[in-house]
């Protein structure tokens, strides 16, 4: 593995002289390779900070265009994005963050057909995605494939999170059962830009916790986050034995 060049030695500065991560830990995040699928509301925090950090490879999953109701919450697009692919918008400002990492945009909607292809080569894949079916189908390739999988949700004034690690506790499927039924859930609900923010970030920590190999994960713990009361609180959730997607781990 090369070392850190003295640009990135002077970048992070602030990551280097945490006990935590040091000269070994940048190293670590520096070969590291997440994937963030979504550049929306949990996507634009999670791509921010992860970039920020130093993150040697970052794939970044979306096939929608910006459009002007994104803006109120999915803060890594501009006003001069509109109409743009969001992968274009979302390259163009990391690249200017940091350009000491490889940004990776991939134009594709995930399906059930291409999931394993698109995680292929990443070490973690970080939910950023706005509906139930596509978390099924990414869980389920997490799974198949053993990579970590850090799911975030938001609604309202509410937003949750939970990482999933093959063979460590349950997946999102244990806990989810299945999607809800078409038509059940509003297609574009009011949500707290400021929530997906919190969860975004919350989901960018786990993945750097992740990459370094230091801490505790939000395995087995469904982390509920209450913007109205500004409470923080968890919930215990425990593997489905008859989990169809993980049971035989
Ligand atoms: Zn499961």
């Amino acid at each position: 593995m090369n070392g850190l060049t003295d640009q990135e030695r002077k970048r992070y500065t602030r990551n280097l002289v945490l006990e935590e991560i040091g000269e070994a830990g940048q190293l670590k995040l520096k070969a590291g390779r997440v994937l963030v699928v979504g550049t929306g509301g949990l996507g634009s925090p999670a791509l921010y900070y992860l970039t920020a950090a130093g993150v040697g490879t970052l794939g970044i999953v979306d096939s929608d265009q910006v459009d002007l109701t994104n803006l109120q919450r999915q803060i890594i697009h501009s006003m001069d994005n509109l109409g743009q692919a969001k992968t274009v918008s979302a390259y163009e400002k990391l690249a200017r963050l940091n350009s000491d990492i490889r940004i990776v945009p991939v134009q594709e909607r995930v399906t059930t057909e291409n999931a394993c292809r698109i995680i292929d080569g990443y070490d973690v894949v970080v939910d950023g995605t706005d509906n139930f079916p596509t978390r099924f189908i990414l869980n389920s390739a997490c799974i198949k494939t053993g990579r970590p999988f850090i799911h975030g949700g938001i609604l309202g004034f509410t937003g949750q999170a939970m990482t999933v690690v093959p063979g460590r506790g349950p997946c999102f499927q244990c806990v989810f059962q299945e999607p809800p039924s078409p038509g059940t859930v509003p297609e574009s609900p009011g949500v707290l830009g400021a929530v997906a923010g919190t969860i975004g970030t919350i989901q960018a920590a786990e993945a750097v916790k992740i990459l370094l190999g230091t801490g505790q994960l939000l395995i087995g713990r469904l982390l509920i986050y209450d913007a109205l009361q500004l409470s923080f609180r968890e919930v215990q959730v425990k593997k489905n034995t008859a989990c169809p997607i993980c049971k035989a781990l």
